[in-house]
């Protein structure tokens, strides 16, 4: 999945938590089998390559996210959609050659996303991709799944409290013995490089941040964002952040991704419907830094910088 994954937990002895370390790496190096996008056995490639073909039997981890992603796409009205692939090839190439993809080839690929062209049947656990060339992307939501999974591994060994990091999207269980939660800080495009935007002290939920901070396309001095607006196949434009705190890792992942292609207010609204949701929105605007934030963040970032809303 293209990234590192940390682990802070307390166990009763070292044997334990070497033990239950080495399982957690072991789930998701399986995970890593099943959704990576650059090895090609990966069951997410096959998927791809054979959807088209005739419904397929996925195994239970991969139902589960096109499950969980499916609806993380119907909250953001598709602003999330992991049918995205072949428009996300295009940018990718993109990142590599310094110019914006070729305009047919952009529509060609855009017309193949649609996550409604993703038919899952929950009785014999199949997926069918319903049109040729689909290709799927799970790159904004596998992190938060894998360290979601992860957790649950060690609290079935019993330990409660960890902290799992993969790559920025956190998985947070019970506080840190004796203290009241487990300390994180988000990165921001607002603040000078090495300053973290903000800290809070969390437990037991998911936190993700997307934003074009590290990943992004250079094309004639534009910073095109890895993320990508479906409705239109073009990459996001203009320096932001988007954090979510859920209730787990896939929540927030996906979350901040979809709130990444939205506009602020329309989805500060769309969360409104996951329950223990909150969103903390960074953008650059010709007026300077703008902020929007859910009523029930956290309001020590700087109490959300200065403003209320
Ligand atoms: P994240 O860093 O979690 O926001 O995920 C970004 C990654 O998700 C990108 O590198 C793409 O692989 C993929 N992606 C880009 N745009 C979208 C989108 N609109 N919906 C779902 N996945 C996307
Ligand atoms: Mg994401």
């Amino acid at each position: 999945m293209g990234t590192t994954v940390h682990l802070k937990f307390s166990a009763p002895d070292a044997v334990e938590a070497d033990t239950a370390a080495n399982a957690v790496f072991q789930r998701i190096e399986d995970l890593e089998e099943t959704f990576s996008d650059y090895r090609e056995d990966s069951e997410l490639s096959l998927l791809s390559r054979e959807g088209n073909k005739a419904p397929r039997t996925v195994s239970v981890e991969m139902f589960d996210l096109l499950q969980r992603s499916q609806q993380i796409s119907e909250i953001s009205r598709g602003a999330f959609d992991i049918s995205i692939g072949p428009v996300v090839l295009l940018w990718r190439q993109a990142r590599r050659t310094h110019q914006t993809p070729d305009p047919e080839a952009l529509l060609r690929a855009k017309a193949l996303v649609d996550y409604h062209n993703i038919e899952l049947d929950p009785q014999n656990r199949t997926v069918y991709l319903k049109r040729e060339g689909m290709k799927l992307d799970v790159g904004a939501i596998a992190k938060g799944y894998a360290a979601d999974r992860a957790l649950a591994l060690l609290k079935s060994r019993g330990i409660e409290s960890a902290l799992i990091d993969a790559g920025g999207d956190l998985r947070i269980g019970a506080p840190p013995p004796g203290k009241s939660g487990w300390t994180v800080s988000i990165d921001s495009p607002d603040t000078a490089k090495g300053r973290t935007g903000c800290t809070l002290v969390l437990h037991d939920v998911g936190i993700a941040t997307s934003g074009n901070i590290y990943q992004f396309a250079e094309v004639g001095g534009r910073h095109f964002s890895h993320i990508v607006n479906p409705a239109s196949g073009e990459g996001l434009l203009g320096s932001a952040s988007t954090t979510i705190i859920a209730a787990d890792g896939i929540t927030a992942d996906g979350l901040a991704t979809a709130l990444s292609v939205l506009p602020p207010t329309e989805g500060l609204r769309a969360i409104q419907a996951v329950p223990g949701t909150q969103a903390f929105l960074v953008r650059q605007s010709p007026q300077g830094w703008q902020y929007f934030s859910s009523p029930g963040f956290p309001r020590t970032c700087d109490e959300l910088r200065k403003r209320g809303n």
